[in-house]
């Protein structure tokens, strides 16, 4: 069966990634894209090809569509969500699902109710580099893990430099953006879900209305392990990384906090040193694959609903954290979900 998608949101990251990764699944097809402009609705149908521009969320939804990829500015994303849900859509919603966690948990209860698949965009869970990580921890390699470190500063796109950097209400600011990449990405990893967390940001220049910047975060886990990550959209030239430290080894993974199916992994024992290998699949498309499949009631989406909302009470208790100048609980208000 053909999955028919509608894309909720004429953006960037539908148009560089999304896109393709549904028309790379045999099964996968783009019937309508819905903007807010329908004149803007019509150039991004035609340029990508796409049969239908919509302008009203009624329309696309009755565009014939089996599932919806949402992908709008996060402020948009509960009442979109919702509406589709009860249109009885499958929804692959992008990060943040919402600006609070108790939102995203509507979301979930929601999708719950009606029966259908909800996804939350974490691609990094599809990288092979992460994956390779997460199996080489589940098998032991680096025996008791104890600490990570998570390096995802990056700059900021100047054509990315709108909502992003300027508006609050739109669910702005990096820890909104990456910080939940990365929440999502340790519990994934390590298998483990975060606690506690306490948190510093800063304003590095580039980022207006109150909006921070720069991001870092101590975390700790449930199982003990401690985890620190550096968030920003204000560094040229930092490069990306994830270590994780353990009693028997480390694991050292290079330019692996992107879009793209590249970087190294690197294992260093007693024993010595060894590369992981890992495959290149398209992060998007392998998503994609897992949710047509959680469509046909075969698994789940690589990150669910439920990891979204995880992944929005951290960020949620990290910005806490940053206000208030103490550690703050996370609690997803969920069962254990890594
Ligand atoms: P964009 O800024 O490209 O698009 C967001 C919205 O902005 C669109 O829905 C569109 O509204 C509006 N817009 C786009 N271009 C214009 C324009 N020229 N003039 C006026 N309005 C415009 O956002 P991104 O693609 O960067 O991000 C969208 C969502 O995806 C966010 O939730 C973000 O967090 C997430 N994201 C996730 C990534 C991942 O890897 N998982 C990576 C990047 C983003 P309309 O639809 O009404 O036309």
């Amino acid at each position: 069966m053909t999955v028919r998608w509608g894309l909720i949101g004429a953006s960037t990251i539908a148009r560089q990634f999304m896109i393709n990764a549904i028309r790379a699944q045999g099964d996968g097809e783009v019937v309508a894209v819905m903007s807010s402009s329908p004149e803007r609705a019509n150039t991004y149908a035609g340029e990508n090809g796409i049969p239908r521009g919509v302008s009203t969320l009624a329309d696309l939804l009755s565009a014939g569509v089996d599932a919806v990829y949402i992908s709008t500015t996060n402020e948009l994303h509960l009442e979109q969500a919702l509406a589709a849900i009860e249109a009885g859509k499958h929804v692959l919603c992008e990060k943040p699902l919402a600006l609070t966690s108790a939102d995203a948990r509507k979301m979930v209860a929601a999708a719950n109710a009606a029966g259908v698949v909800l996804g939350t965009n974490h691609h990094l869970r599809n990288a092979g580099a992460h994956r390779a990580m997460r199996e080489a921890i589940a098998a032991g390699r680096i025996g008791k893990p104890i600490a990570a470190r998570v390096f995802h500063s990056v700059y900021l796109p100047e054509s990315l430099q709108g909502w992003r950097i300027s508006k609050p209400e739109a669910g702005g600011g990096v820890v909104l953006d990456i910080t939940v990449h990365d929440a999502d990405t340790l519990r994934f990893v390590l298998g483990d879900d975060p606690v506690e967390i306490s948190a510093f940001t800063q304003s590095a220049g580039m980022a207006g209305g109150g909006l921070e910047d720069g991001a870092m975060c101590i975390w700790r886990f449930k199982s003990g392990v401690m985890a620190q990550s550096h968030e920003g959209f204000t560094t040229k030239f930092a490069g990306t990384g994830f270590e994780v430290h353990g009693s028997e080894g480390s694991l050292f993974a290079t330019n692996v906090m992107t879009q793209k199916p590249v970087g190294s992994v690197l294992l260093r024992t007693g024993a010595g040193e060894e590369e992981l290998s890992f495959d290149r699949e398209d992060l998007y498309a392998r998503s994609l694959r897992q949710f047509h499949a959680a469509i046909r009631g075969e698994g789940r989406p690589s990150a669910t609903g439920e990891d979204g909302v995880w992944s929005l009470a951290a960020a949620e208790a990290a910005l806490q954290s940053a206000k208030s100048g103490k550690a703050v609980t996370i609690d997803p208000k969920l069962g254990s979900a890594a």
